[in-house]
């Protein structure tokens, strides 16, 4: 029976998910004490100037969660629902995320409570620059390398990058990824996500037997994985998007939806509502459409066991962190839905992000073509042995995935001593 008031806790739900997996594989019980909690965790205060003269205090947070198998790497948000167990269980996902796609970095998460759509560029700058100064000894290529997520920008790694290289007195590009290419950001890195997280949907389709040349796809959320998601599925594989959302509302029409006149109306409008020769409909609606292919790309428990019985698609690519609650997870395993976890499927953008650094301390940079050869190598890989141990252990995707990641973590610790 499911529960009467569903615990949507982040870090709750991370924990969970860790231990279901951990006993899957009878994971060393002094391991799972470890992998947890987080390693460290920082919380700030930024006291900020705004453009009206008075100052403004704001809550900052960054956590390192593991760094057996290198320096912690993760996104920076800014959002103004931003909590502490947000942050952890963002920062746990990271530790899977690098894990899952082996590449030799840790896991690890920022956050500021603010509203960037209500701040000034001038503000948004100085808040940027303020969090790196406060937590300027907490990250660095060598420590904790932070990167965009939820509202923050390749301008705003800039600013970033900036202010850490002024408290450092020297050049040191590799302390932030997902930087603009004028400042050693990767070729490729703009659009990752997304193209990571539909190499791992080219691997799913195909253990279904699905043609996405004909496939149907709604996707939830439109920034910087949503918004590549509709572009490149329609690129690459020729599949129809017949929905699309933001936080203002979504869109349906059954002829498709025209990618770069929608990106000009968002521009112009604000949202993606009112788009000519759609139909508005709401973020819920669109979850619970008859498509092939259901892409959650915007934030935490938008699946919950209160509408996972009504979704209809038959994969869920979940480009968001998070998006589908333990509860929804049995639901969707029990009703033959091909989940494809978040850690796996939008681990582009971090596996770009490791590029991007390596490109930094090397000094040496790739181009296109080798950023995305290398990535849907990466990709395709992880995919295929995260489907195969749920095929073979007879569990879902998500709990496969994390019998694999954990495994490795572990294995890393013990090689050290910490158990
Ligand atoms: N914020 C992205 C994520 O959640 C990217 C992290 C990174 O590039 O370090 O995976």
């Amino acid at each position: 029976m499911l529960s009467q008031v569903e615990d949507l806790d982040p870090f709750d739900i991370a924990q969970r998910q860790l231990d279901k997996a951990a006993k899957v594989i009878n994971l060393d019980k002094q391991a799972l004490a470890i992998l947890r909690e987080p390693m460290k965790i920082l919380q700030v205060s930024i006291p900020l100037k705004m453009d009206n003269g008075e100052t403004e205090v704001f809550t900052g947070f960054r956590v390192h969660y593991n760094n057996a198998r290198g320096p912690t790497k993760g996104g920076i948000r800014f959002h103004p629902e931003e909590k502490l167990s947000t942050v952890k269980a963002l920062a746990a996902w990271m530790t899977w995320k690098t894990a899952i796609v082996g590449i030799p970095l840790g896991g690890g998460k920022g956050g500021v409570i603010c509203d960037p759509k209500k701040m000034s560029q001038g503000e948004l700058e100085r808040l940027s620059r303020a969090y790196v100064r406060a937590i300027g000894e907490f990250i660095g290529p060598e420590v904790d390398i932070p990167a965009p997520d939820v509202y923050t920008t390749p301008q705003i790694m800039a600013w970033m990058m900036d202010e850490y290289e002024t408290l450092v007195g020297k050049s040191s590009p590799g302390v932030i990824t997902g930087k603009p290419l004028e400042l050693g950001g990767s070729l490729g890195r703009g659009d990752a996500t997304a193209r990571g997280g539909l190499y791992v949907l080219r691997e799913g389709a195909k253990r279904l037997g699905l043609d996405l040349s004909k496939a149907t796809v709604a996707v939830q959320g439109f920034g910087n994985a949503g918004q590549f998601a509709v572009k490149l599925v329609r690129e690459m594989f020729g599949s129809k998007v017949v929905a699309v959302s933001d936080t203002k509302g979504g869109i349906y029409s059954k002829d498709g939806i025209d990618y770069d006149k929608l990106v000009q109306h968002k521009k112009k409008t604000g949202t993606v509502e009112n788009f000519p020769g759609t139909k508005n409909i709401t973020n819920e609606e669109l979850l619970e459409l008859p498509v092939d292919i259901l892409i959650p790309a915007a934030i935490e428990n938008q699946l919950t066991g209160s509408n996972a019985n009504n979704i209809k698609a038959k994969v869920v690519l979940e480009l968001a962190n998070g998006p589908t609650t333990p509860e929804a997870d049995d639901i969707l395993f029990k009703k033959k839905v091909l989940l494809l976890p978040d850690f796996l499927s939008n681990s582009g953008g971090v596996t770009v992000s490791y590029f991007e650094w390596a490109q930094n301390v090397s000094g040496y940079y790739w181009t296109e073509e080798e950023v995305y050869a290398r990535l849907d190598q990466r990709l395709t890989e992880s995919a295929k042995a995260v489907l195969d141990a749920s095929q073979k252990l007879k569990i879902d995707p998500r709990t496969a995935a994390y019998t694999i990641s954990i495994k490795r973590v572990a294995d890393a610790m013990k090689l050290r001593g910490w158990y």
